[in-house]
């Protein structure tokens, strides 16, 4: 056989067009798929770049190369030298760029042989997730996976040279830092030279961006890995890549300028979509209000009507007690709902009780009169008013809700979205981009009885809510005051949705010590522990930290929400399953008991199940 250097391929797969007839070509590919017809034997042999057709003539071909081609099976690498030549009229494939031409094979050679795929490399496949994700070589070889890469790779670059040519630049923040976590589980390495100490892995750049920021690179970048130890819910992987950024001497005001200008120029060039900035902003008030949701889809309508006044004084006990006790009765509108019919409607209540709702109310508009259970209620007066305030037409259904505010607002929002997806009122032709802002602060958590940072420790109070934080210290104890001043600041925090998605989260940052402090207090972190865990940071805020504010894309969503996919798992090429395993490379695995020696480590016998 020759040399490869003397195969090496003049085209790839994707290239030949009718202007290279009679050219003399080499190809090197993977055998698609083979076929003998009218006594030739065709292969497709397909790249990156796409798919060629080679034609062999068993007649004239050299004897000892048509026994190397008939052995050849699928995915086979091979190596064929031949001449471009049009196809045989009526054999055109329009569908392929190279559907015009075939190479006829003058030498063919085998690269490198193939065991039988464990499944078939088709753009459409039935393999098993766990197959696909153990063979993720043969599965990365299908074209829709291949796309996707593809579409990443293109969608990174674009973000990088839009950042730069801002004037941002790109940092490389450390990977093994110590454990400051951030919300989620840390995952931690474990140091051979310092027993018994461990770096961690970090959930973001989050606290480096920062100390850049003091160490006056005003302007910073970074697609970024984030390593999280959570339980896996449906569309997270353990690590996952953010187009993180932060500057200096901003307001939030220029974060959404930069990033709106950077999403109109990704989309322009990748999808060739314009999209139209500046992107309409919400209060996080606002959207729950009206959308019942924090990253709502607005790519339809339905909004939340507030019907609580209409029903404070009826008959009805359930909404009017609900409305005295400080509670809301709010509802939903589905157009064309008339006529649900029983079983409908059960299965929307039944929907509501899983949601926590105590039970679902509803108005059912249909030609022949209206039906609902609480009319007798109600009386006739009350319903006539709810209908009008919820601009209830002769078709349509209202469903409503009582219950606390929020509880009410996300019950109706889940709803709201379960019904859009039903009755496919999306449309899924628009981008709707949204910034939400002012999120509360902190969450309390009724069961420990402890705040939270809603986002993130570092975010700053809205400045109308700075006397809030100090108010707090003196107040009664926040798990009794529904009230309480903590329960009430707002964050300089924001988030941008794109169509119902959680694309990207940032918030101005705290850049003085003593405010930091005060709220890792809040939050439960005492001095000596906010010490212990952001002394580094906290030292940083002393010696001249500049006002900044950033925030951090998802890319992985960003990719899977511009290629239409289903799952980050496939805008990834090497993910991992909902328990956090690489099925390719079989990690997390045990390690030596030489290597444990080394670090000083002992594990623990597991403990047998009785
Ligand atoms: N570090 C934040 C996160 O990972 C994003 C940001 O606020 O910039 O969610």
């Amino acid at each position: 056989m020759k040399a490869f250097s003397e195969l090496k391929r003049t085209h790839t797969c994707g290239e030949l067009r009718p202007s290279d007839i009679g050219k003399k070509v080499r190809l090197n590919g993977w055998v698609n798929s083979q076929r003998n017809l009218g006594g030739l034997l065709f292969i497709d042999l397909r790249d990156r770049y796409g798919l060629s057709q080679v034609v062999i003539n068993p007649e004239t071909f050299d004897p000892t190369m048509l026994a190397v081609a008939q052995r050849t099976r699928s995915e086979f690498v091979l190596a064929v030298v031949g001449t471009v030549m049009a196809r045989p009229e009526g054999t055109v494939n329009e569908k392929l760029d190279t559907g015009g031409i075939d190479v006829n094979v003058e030498e063919f050679y085998i690269l490198s042989e193939s065991k039988t795929p464990p499944f078939e490399i088709e753009d459409e496949t039935t393999a098993r997730d766990v197959l696909r994700l153990e063979y993720r070589y043969l599965d990365l070889r299908r074209r829709p996976l291949q796309e996707r890469i593809r579409a990443r790779h293109d969608i990174t670059l674009a973000v990088r040279n839009y950042l730069a040519g801002q004037g941002l630049y790109e940092i490389e923040t450390p990977l093994m830092i110590r454990s400051t976590p951030e919300g989620a589980r840390d995952y931690v390495v474990p140091s051979r030279v310092s027993h018994g100490k461990f770096y961690a892995l970090p959930q973001s750049p989050q606290l480096f961006k920062q100390i850049l920021m003091v160490a006056g690179f005003d302007k910073y970048f970074q697609i970024a890995r984030c390593l999280r130890d959570e339980d896996l819910r449906a569309d997270r992987q353990p690590e996952h890549t953010q187009i993180d950024l932060e500057m200096s001497f901003v307001t939030p005001d220029d974060v959404f300028t930069l990033v709106e200008d950077l999403m109109a120029d990704v989309f322009k060039k990748i999808l060739n979509v314009e999209i139209t900035t500046p992107f309409p902003r919400f209060t996080y008030e606002e959207v729950m209000n009206r959308w019942g949701i924090d990253k709502p889809d607005l790519r339809f309508g339905m909004e939340i009507v507030d019907l609580s006044d209409v029903v404070a004084d009826c008959e009805f006990k359930v909404f009017a007690d609900n409305v005295k006790g400080g509670g809301v009765v709010k509802g939903i509108v589905l157009k064309g709902g008339g006529t649900y019919s029983r079983k409908q409607v059960d299965e929307m209540t039944t929907r509501a009780r899983d949601l926590g709702a105590g039970g679902l109310a509803y108005i059912l508009r249909a030609e022949g009169g209206d039906k609902s259970p609480i009319l007798k209620f109600i009386g006739e007066d009350v319903k006539d008013q709810l209908i009008e305030r919820a601009a209830v037409k002769v078709g349509d259904a209202l469903f409503i809700i009582a219950d606390a505010r929020l509880k009410t607002e996300e019950i109706l929002g889940q709803l709201r979205l379960h019904l859009g997806r039903q009755h496919d009122l999306i449309d899924k032709s628009q981008w709707s981009f949204l910034w939400v802002n002012e999120f509360p602060l902190f969450e309390f958590d009724e069961e420990s009885k402890r705040f939270s940072a809603m986002h993130n420790i570092v975010s700053h109070p809205l400045e109308a809510d700075l006397p809030l934080i100090d108010e707090g210290f003196g107040s009664d104890l926040p798990g009794t005051d529904l009230n309480h001043p903590w329960r009430r600041a707002r964050a300089n925090q924001y988030d941008l949705v794109i169509n119902g998605w959680e694309i990207a989260s940032g918030g101005q940052r705290i850049n003085r010590r003593e405010l930091q402090q005060k709220i890792l207090n809040i939050l439960g972190i005492d001095d000596a522990r906010a010490e212990r865990m952001f002394g580094f940071l906290l030292r940083a805020l002393e010696y001249g930290a500049p006002p900044h504010a950033g925030i951090a894309a998802g890319l992985d969503r960003l990719v899977a929400l511009m290629t239409g996919s289903e799952s980050i798992r496939d805008v990834i090429a090497f993910p991992k399953t909902a328990n956090a395993m690489s099925l390719m490379d079989g990690s997390p695995a045990k390690i030596d008991p030489e290597q444990l020696e080394e670090l000083g480590l002992m594990i623990k016998p597991e403990e047998k199940e009785s």
